[in-house]
């Protein structure tokens, strides 16, 4: 399992809790004795432009330091994407997040929708046809969804349960019923911890998720699993919880 990092993105980018110093320490510092390394390279403005418009990619482009740094969160992305696409899982540690970034705007803390130029870029070559997302961040990916809705190949999926049994509930049974696909894709959101914005889940159920996925990509796809940072705000247990789903989701 590789855990893709860049260290730019301890950079604090802009004034939002996604770009909060602090936030990427608290990670890196709960995984780095457990998990390999590995720097992404950015990705291409052609890579972008699979996903978004020619406008949104300039207007993100006149701030230097967040196109750069979206360009390495993208390219995080693409690399996780790559890498479990030859059999081994990996996470993209990347931020800013991208699940609320749509073709041609975006809100909520994201500029590109890192996941969706991964597996984009997956089926343009050739690769794969088709792609699960499974998103367990608190908020609903409109981005996510915005890019794949209409797409027979992809499918976008975020629980929606109001209290933690229903939650994990839904969560288990969009694994075993969606048809079959050649990759799983997580966009892994802590904000629903109960110590954190959602107030709902506990650490061992990122363990539990992260198994989850695991059994289902190794019956559905050959074990082609990789997940991505959104969102998960309360850097006091944000370490934690990104460990537990990783420890579930690795071999
Ligand atoms: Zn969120």
């Amino acid at each position: 399992m590789k855990v893709i990092f860049h260290p730019r993105s301890y950079e604090v980018y802009t004034s939002d809790p996604a770009a909060a110093p602090g936030r990427m320490e608290a990670i890196v510092k709960a995984l780095e004795k457990d998990f390999d390394f590995a720097e992404p390279g950015p990705a291409s403005e052609a890579d972008l432009a699979k996903v978004h418009g020619r406008q949104h990619i300039q207007s993100i482009k006149s701030d230097p330091i967040v196109y750069e740094i979206g360009l390495l969160a993208a390219g995080g992305a693409i690399q996780a994407a790559e890498i479990a696409f030859h059999g081994e899982p990996a996470f993209g540690l990347i931020r800013p997040p991208g699940h609320h970034a749509s073709p041609h705007s975006c809100w909520g803390f994201c500029y590109f929708n890192n996941i969706a130029i991964a597996i984009k870029k997956l089926i343009s070559e050739g690769k794969i046809k088709s792609a699960l997302i499974l998103d367990f961040d608190l908020h609903y990916g409109d981005g996510t969804s915005n890019i794949f809705g209409s797409s027979k190949e992809v499918s976008y999926f975020h629980p929606e349960g109001t209290n933690r049994e229903t939650f994990l509930k839904e969560l288990q049974r969009c694994l075993h019923t969606e048809r079959s696909y050649e990759i799983i894709a997580v966009s892994a959101g802590f904000d629903r911890h109960e110590e954190d914005w959602g107030g709902m889940l506990k650490t061992e159920d990122y363990f539990s998720i992260g198994e989850w996925v695991k059994e289902s990509s190794l019956e559905k796809c050959q074990g082609r699993r990789f997940g991505v940072l959104e969102g998960g705000y309360n850097h006091s247990v944000l370490g934690r919880n990104v460990k537990s789903f990783l420890q579930g989701f690795r071999d």
